[in-house]
């Protein structure tokens, strides 16, 4: 697809070095990304190949700086390569960078973790956030001696077999796979239910007494958009996992430590049993976890007989740089980043109703995103009637303009720390444009 630039575009649209390493890369991995969003396959044009970061900023292999408001999809809160972050990385890597053994960084991690969130009790250290997940539901379904599995269509959770079942309407309808290569099997016992409505999910433990192993949902979702849980949903949900025997796993794998200090816990204080982690406590290294009520965990390897581990778990490397993530993200941190959001949500909301376009701002405490549709989105049937097609419009005239949003309308976007009053200024000056290629947008 080829991309207009528009009058005034302050940058040559054009991304030569990107578009060269793209077609390098297309030739040795399929579709020239190690992760599909990446690709710019909703938005069209070439995908941005960065060569740094620092503070806000990313610098694409063409020297062209772009303020960051996808943040490596939340890890980097603190913005990019913050000195205290990169010299615990660099202290550690000294040292050796993986031994196979325990070492102290994990237990340090690990403790830090347990202390800010209550119902953490003891936690279990991954690489990815996929790994958690998996972790998690193998643990629930080890637990309980139950099988069946609840989740909810829009929600993300990685990309585990079983999990990667969203399609399904109505209520309680068992999920086809939603991609070749999960098989019936793989996906026949995941439940997919409507996010936001309690009434299914009382519906799906009627019909299926005894069987439910575990609800799995993200804390607050932002994988179809910032859509947040209705109040009382995540309290709804504990209860009739309570009720029914079954467990109840929050994912706060994007939420985690980045919507508070307690993440999402510390917004809505519903006590999960088992919880998952990843991106934030990890620094910008492969760090994840998953985590809970001690009596839960005690059923892991080699405590008790539920098997799970991992060459890289706790890697030094990574849990120093999540660790000195962590240590920084104090009650000031995350007031700042709460500032930077409500800011840019309201500079984003001003442009576009100067120039008149229907759109909705969704919030779960510093995340949010923007849906171009004047209904309140719930779930991911609503958010899939936005008109999509102007976010490509407003999307490609900020990245012209310096600004890098996540290619996809269905995505957080997320700040740091590092946001300042310059970066945020750079926001404001693109975004006049871009709310008018929105509005001038239309449908093909
Ligand atoms: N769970 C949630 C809520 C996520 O947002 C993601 C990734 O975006 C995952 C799980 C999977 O994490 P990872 O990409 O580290 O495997």
């Amino acid at each position: 697809m080829s991309e207009a630039p528009s009058s005034g575009t302050p940058y040559p649209y054009d991304a030569p070095a990107s578009q060269a390493l793209f077609d390098r890369a297309a030739a040795v991995t399929p579709g020239g990304v190690n992760s599909p969003v990446r690709a710019f396959r909703a938005v069209g044009g070439t995908p941005r190949f960065m060569v740094s970061g620092s503070g806000p900023y990313l610098t694409d292999a063409d020297g062209r700086e772009y303020v960051d408001l996808v943040c490596s999809w939340g890890p980097m809160i603190l913005g990019h390569s913050h000195p205290d972050v990169i010299a615990a990385v660099q202290d550690a890597v000294s040292r050796g960078t993986s031994f196979g053994t325990p070492g102290e960084g994990e237990v340090a991690l690990a403790e830090e973790m347990v202390d800010r969130i209550e119902p953490l009790e003891q936690v279990r250290l991954v690489s990815s956030g996929t790994e958690a997940t998996m972790s998690a539901i193998r643990l629930a379904r080890g637990f309980t001696r139950r099988t069946k599995v609840i989740k909810f269509a829009g929600c993300y959770h990685g990309h585990v077999d079983s999990l990667l079942a969203a399609a399904g309407s109505g209520v309680a309808t068992f999920a086809l796979p939603d991609t070749p290569g999960v098989t019936g099997a793989q996906a026949g016992d995941t439940i997919v239910l409507p996010y936001n409505d309690l009434e299914s999910v009382h519906e799906a433990f009627h019909r299926h007494p005894g069987e439910i192993a575990c609800v799995i949902t993200e804390a607050s979702p932002g994988n179809m958009g910032v859509v947040p849980p209705q109040p009382g949903f995540n309290e709804g949900l504990r209860d009739a996992c309570h009720k029914n025997g079954a467990l109840y796993i929050s994912d706060e794998v994007m939420t985690g430590f980045r919507t508070s200090r307690a993440g999402w816990y510390g917004v809505d204080g519903v006590r999960p049993d088992l919880m998952t982690f990843g991106k934030v406590m990890g620094g910008g290294f492969p760090a994840a976890a998953f985590g809970g009520r001690a009596d839960v965990m005690a059923h892991l390897a080699p405590a008790g007989p539920v098997y799970q581990a991992g060459t890289l778990s706790g890697n030094p490397v990574a849990t120093a740089a999540g660790l000195a993530q962590l240590r920084l993200l104090d009650e000031a941190a995350y007031a700042k980043v709460d500032a930077v959001s409500r800011t840019v949500q309201t500079l984003v909301t001003e442009a576009l109703t100067k120039e008149g376009v229907a759109h909705r701002l969704q919030n779960a405490s510093n995340m949010f995103s923007v849906f171009f549709t004047d209904r309140e989105v719930r779930n991911y049937e609503d958010a899939k009637r936005q008109e999509s097609f102007r976010f490509t419009a407003f999307f490609h005239s900020m990245l012209a303009r310096g600004v890098y949003l996540p290619p996809s309308s269905f995505e957080s976007w997320f700040v740091s720390t590092a946001h300042d009053e310059q970066a945020v200024q750079r926001i404001a000056d693109a975004l006049p444009a871009a709310a008018r290629a929105a509005a001038e947008a239309t449908a093909e």
